[in-house]
Parts: C-alpha cells; sequence; structure tokens
C-alpha cells in the first residue's frame, strides 16, 4: 500500500541525516504545551540514532510574517525534545547558512542538532530551490516525518527531497497507511462521519467520500446549509449562503448516502450558558441557533458507526468547547470507541474533543495532521510524499 521507501530501506549508519519534523507545537511563556507531535516523532528519531546516524532536525513553528521573530523560535523545543529524549539536543539559530553549517559540520553520530525555523527565511513557503539546495548540503540522506505539513509543496517538505536521497519516517509511514487504506481499500461497511464548522472548507472531502463510502453521517455547523437546502429555517445558526446550492446538488445526487440529524439542539445565543432545548428538525425560530446534534442523531448514528468495519471521522458534531453542546461529539467519541471497526480521526478540534472524551486509546489511529488528513480525505497527493523516492 505504502510504495514509498522508509528509513528502514536505507543504510543510515555513520550517515548525516536531515530530518523534517512537525514539530509545530503551542509555546507559552518560552515553554512547549501540548507536545503530541514531538512524541510522535520519537519512534523515528530513536531508530535513527539506535541505528548510528546524526540527526539535523528542522520545522516550521506557526506563521511568522517577516524574518525571525523570538515569538516562534524553536528553542524552547529543543530543551523539551532534551527531556524526552534523554540526552543533550544542539541547537542552531538558522537553519542555513553558516551557523547552521558549522553546527552540522562538528555533529557526530549519536547526536542530535534542532534547526531554527525554517519559516524564519521567506524562501522556505516559496519552495525556493536555492534554500532547498542549502538545506540539503548540510547532511546525507533526507527523511520526511512531517505528515502534518506534507500537504505544502515547501522547501524543506518537497524542495529538499530533490537535492538528497529522500525517504519516509515511521510516522508518515503510519499515518499514510491508514488513511490511504481507508480511502483506497476500505474494510465495508464504510462510514464517514462529517462535522465542524463549515462546509465549504470540506466540499473536495464530501465528493471524494459519497464515491467511496457507505455512508456519510452528517453534524455540526456543515449540517445548517443542508438544513436550508431542503428549505428549512435555521434562525441563527451558523450558514453559509454560499454554498446552499452546491449542498442541494450533493442531496440529489446521493440522497441515500447522506444522513443528516434527525434532531437537534438550538440555544438562545451562542454562549457556553444560553438557554438550550432539543427539538425534533423542522423550523429553528428566529433568535435561535443550532449548537449540537439531538440525542436521536446521537442514537441512529451510533448505530451505524457500530455495525460499520471502517470508520473515518473528521469535524466535532457541534460546539463542543461549551459542555452544554458536546454532547453529540462525545457521543459519538464513544460509539467509535465501541466499535469493532478501524477508527480514524483526523483534524485539529476533531482531535481535540477526542481527546478531551478520554477516549483516545480506544481510537486505532488519531491523526497527527489537520490539512494533511482532509486533503488525503479529499483523494489528492500530498507533494511531501510524492517526492520521496518509490520502493
Ligand atoms: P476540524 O478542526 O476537526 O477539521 P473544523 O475546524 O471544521 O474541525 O470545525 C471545528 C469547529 O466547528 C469547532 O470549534 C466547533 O465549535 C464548530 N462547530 C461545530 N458545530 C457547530 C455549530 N452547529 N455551529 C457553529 N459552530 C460549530
Ligand atoms: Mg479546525
Amino acid at each position: 500500500m505504502f510504495n514509498k521507501k522508509t528509513i528502514r530501506d536505507v543504510d543510515v549508519r555513520g550517515k548525516k541525516v536531515l530530518v523534517r519534523v512537525d514539530f509545530n507545537v503551542p509555546i507559552q511563556d518560552g515553554k512547549v504545551g501540548d507536545d503530541t507531535r514531538i512524541r510522535a516523532s520519537l519512534p523515528t528519531l530513536n531508530y535513527l540514532l539506535q541505528n548510528g546516524a546524526a540527526l539535523i532536525l528542522c520545522s516550521h513553528l506557526g506563521r511568522p510574517k517577516q524574518g525571525p521573530d523570538p515569538k516562534y523560535s524553536l528553542r524552547p523545543v529543543a530543551e523539551h525534545l532534551a527531556r524526552l529524549l534523554g540526552q543533550e539536543v544542539f541547537f542552531a539559530e538558522d537553519c542555513i547558512g553558516p551557523k547552521a553549517e558549522a553546527a552540522a559540520a562538528r555533529l557526530q553520530p549519536g547526536q542530535v542538532l534542532l534547526l531554527e525555523n525554517t519559516r524564519f527565511h521567506p524562501g522556505e513557503e516559496k519552495n525556493d530551490p536555492e534554500m532547498a539546495r542549502q538545506l540539503a548540503a548540510l547532511a546525507d540522506l533526507y527523511v520526511n516525518d512531517a505528515f502534518g505539513s506534507a500537504h505544502r509543496a515547501h522547501a524543506s517538505t518537497e524542495g529538499v527531497a530533490h537535492f538528497l536521497p529522500a525517504v519516509a519516517g515511521f510516522l508518515m509511514e503510519k499515518e499514510i497507511q491508514y488513511l490511504g487504506a481507508a480511502i483506497a481499500n476500505p474494510e465495508r461497511p464504510f462510514v464517514a462521519v462529517l462535522g465542524g464548522a463549515k462546509i465549504s472548507d470540506k466540499i473536495g472531502v464530501i465528493r471524494n467520500l459519497l464515491t467511496k463510502a457507505d455512508s456519510i453521517l452528517i453534524g455540526g455547523g456543515m449540517a445548517n446549509t443542508f438544513f436550508k437546502a431542503q428549505g428549512l429555517e435555521v434562525g441563527d445558526s451558523l450558514v453559509e449562503a454560499d454554498a446552499v446550492e452546491t449542498a442541494r446538488q450533493l442531496l440529489e445526487q446521493k440522497n441515500g448516502k447522506l444522513h443528516l440529524p434527525s434532531d437537534v439542539v438550538i440555544a438562545n445565543a451562542f454562549s457556553p450558558d444560553a438557554e438550550h432545548k432539543i427539538i425534533p428538525l423542522g423550523h429553528v425560530p428566529a433568535g435561535w441557533r443550532i449548537l449540537d446534534i439531538g440525542p436521536q442523531t446521537v442514537q441512529a448514528y451510533s448505530e451505524l458507526i457500530r455495525s460499520a468495519r471502517t470508520v473515518v471521522w473528521n469535524g466535532p458534531m457541534g460546539v463542543f468547547e461549551f459542555p452544554a453542546f458536546a454532547k453529540g461529539t462525545f457521543g459519538i467519541a464513544q460509539a467509535l470507541a465501541e466499535s469493532q471497526a478501524v477508527t480514524i480521526v483526523g483534524g485539529g478540534e476533531s482531535v481535540a474533543a477526542v481527546q478531551q472524551s478520554g477516549l483516545a486509546d480506544r481510537i486505532t489511529h488519531i491523526s497527527t495532521g489537520g490539512g494533511a488528513s482532509l486533503e488525503m480525505l479529499e483523494g489528492l497527493t500530498l507533494p511531501g510524499v510524492a517526492a520521496l523516492l518509490d520502493k
């Protein structure tokens, strides 16, 4: 299934290995917050170290506007990673140029160097071949383990692979195996659960999944646009006027596969302590808005999820950030946890919701990449993967 070379397929002993990791983690007061993404890279880093490589790590962090900005420095990540690896992690204040070159030249097998934020250079996002060449010149081999950035063709995720032998790390391999298999070759029934704020972000995903999945269960804000397309009043709910026509077409094309909520939770304000009630699907009074799917819908969706063999979930079912409107999302998380299916969750807020639900360890695969996982579900090829050597 995964047809790219990985670190298992190459000899890394005594080599300087440039590893593109996804260390785009939250930093608060100079300290790393949630370190899930750093931990997710450890199998690759430990394997390379145990096999005698010298590691030169690079990543972006945040969206620095113009050049170096201490707010987006990776230095706190070097300290955090040193604790996780139980060894020193050297830090270079630039990812290319004399500082990076000197630090890389000194590096010995078994040692680890982290380079400063690749986005401090405009060449990163422009996929400038000169920047890619300079990054490549630091090492003998390139490993891409940054699944979360693989949908971007940047100098450190794509360009550099044209100047060095380029292979995948274990995280990259695992992500593509789960998401790729679910899309290309799912065990059936294959159920997709789609929610989140906006339908416009995910039209490509809905279109592609309509050709692959047996059922698509819609929730979250995006359901409102489908309700509107059916001629229902949705009060003050979030609706995308521009997408109503598309929603109408999708419903006409594949009415049988698309499932919409049969009841919803409405509130008289967008606030955690708003007055709220459950109503069967119908017109929503003016001044009220839909903030969650209702219990009947949770039950119907849960039955489909429990009898599925493959389940992919992207997008919360409601405004789960407010406890009063989290029951739909947590109910679906419970159904995934109880299902015998291969269960896959992707998307920034969806993953946060599953972690909050306390059920994360009962999900088969939780993707570390929001945008990248969506592009996989759309059936697109990720440029950072395409650039790696074929098996
Ligand atoms: P993901 O990051 O998992 O891909 P999205 O970014 O598409 O998900 O959407 C997540 C957001 O959608 C959540 O912050 C949630 O509050 C919001 N949301 C879900 N249902 C509704 C709703 N009915 N009205 C408004 N916002 C909603
Ligand atoms: Mg999101």
